[in-house]
């Protein structure tokens, strides 16, 4: 048996064409959603994730602002910033791109955020918001995985679901959108007995833990579906055998850029998943997919229009 193949880049771009939809229409109406992201420094992965950020406001038609304070900015002047924006009008989304330099006080300034323009849903109130189910900002890698899950016709209410990972980013928000959506949620971390028994309960395993391929098949029920939220990067030749001999494509990608991602499911898993989502091409896409409908939603939410419903994420 090989799994079925959750194509997350084909179901991104489906939203992505409905948040386009969505834009179109608000700008007939004399409304363009805007995005303001603060870069602070110069981390090279931060400036990767922030060009992918702006590119999709501009595809879709989002106005987009980046801010870019120095490696050396202080909590003050970074919440002067973020105060700036929460005044401005034509900001209806502001993301401050973690993680923020050491001298900053990243809690204060996430804190600082109004909670209407909490695109990236870490504030308590949107936090608070999603525990009690009412209309709120998401957090995007979460709602992505809800949206891989609805849009592939994945049976969810009354199934076991097990979320590996308690991070306020993706563990704990997924955990509390399986549960909104009545699956049967177990939390594991890195001091859970027997992990590998309590994945085996799973019907759908969400894995968001940043362990090169730790959920190898015996953590896996046949027919499970597996989610995979990691993202790794395999740069050692022999770990890289160790999960992808044999696998000509990876190989020489591998052999040209000397580095591959791996999400933190083995990929052996795919002989015993009903169905898995790969790494890349999985829950990465669905990210920045999420983060332009939760611009519009705040948009929307904002000027107290109706907010565009997906799967309801
Ligand atoms: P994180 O804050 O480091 O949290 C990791 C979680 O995994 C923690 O709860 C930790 O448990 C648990 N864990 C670590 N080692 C474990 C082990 N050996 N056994 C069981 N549990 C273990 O990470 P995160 O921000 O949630 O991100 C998780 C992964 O998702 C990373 O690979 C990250 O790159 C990826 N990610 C991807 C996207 C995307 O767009 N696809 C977005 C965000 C994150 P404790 O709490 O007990 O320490």
């Amino acid at each position: 048996m090989s799994a079925l193949i959750l194509d997350g880049t084909k179901i991104a771009q489906e939203i992505r064409s409905e948040v386009a939809a969505e834009v179109k229409a608000m700008a007939a109406a004399g409304v363009r959603p805007g995005l303001a992201v603060v870069l602070v420094g110069h981390n090279p992965a931060s400036e990767i994730y922030v060009r992918g950020k702006v590119k999709a406001c501009e595809e879709l038609g989002i106005y987009s602002e980046k801010l870019t304070p120095s490696e050396t900015a202080t909590s003050d002047e970074l919440l002067a910033i973020v105060e700036d924006l929460n005044a401005r009008d034509d900001i209806d989304g502001i993301l401050v791109q973690l993680p923020l330099p050491r001298q900053v006080d990243s809690k204060k300034v996430l804190l600082a955020v109004d909670p209407a323009k909490d695109v990236d849903g870490f504030h308590p109130m949107n936090v608070g918001f999603l525990s009690t189910q009412r209309p709120g900002l998401v957090p995007c890698t979460p709602a992505g995985v809800m949206e891989i899950l609805r849009r592939s016709n994945i049976p969810i209410a009354g199934r076991e679901a097990v979320v590996v990972g308690r991070s306020d980013i993706v563990g704990k928000p997924a955990a509390m959108l399986l549960i909104n959506a009545n699956a049967t949620v177990t939390v594991g971390h890195s001091k859970t007995f027997d992990l590998p028994g309590v994945c085996r309960r799973a019907d759908i395993l969400v894995a968001a833990i940043g362990r090169a391929g730790m959920i190898t098949r015996e953590f896996v029920k046949t027919g499970a579906t597996v989610i995979d939220v990691g993202m790794n990067t395999v740069t050692d030749a022999a770990e890289f055998q160790r999960f992808f001999a044999g696998h000509a494509n990876r190989e020489e990608t591998f052999r040209k850029k000397g580095s591959t991602l791996i999400g933190d499911v083995h990929p052996e898993v795919v002989e015993v998943a009903g169905a898995l989502t790969p790494v890349p091409g999985g829950v990465g896409p669905l990210t920045i997919a999420m983060l332009m409908y939760n611009t519009v939603k705040a948009a929307k939410m904002r000027r107290g229009s109706g907010v565009p419903e997906l799967s309801r994420a």
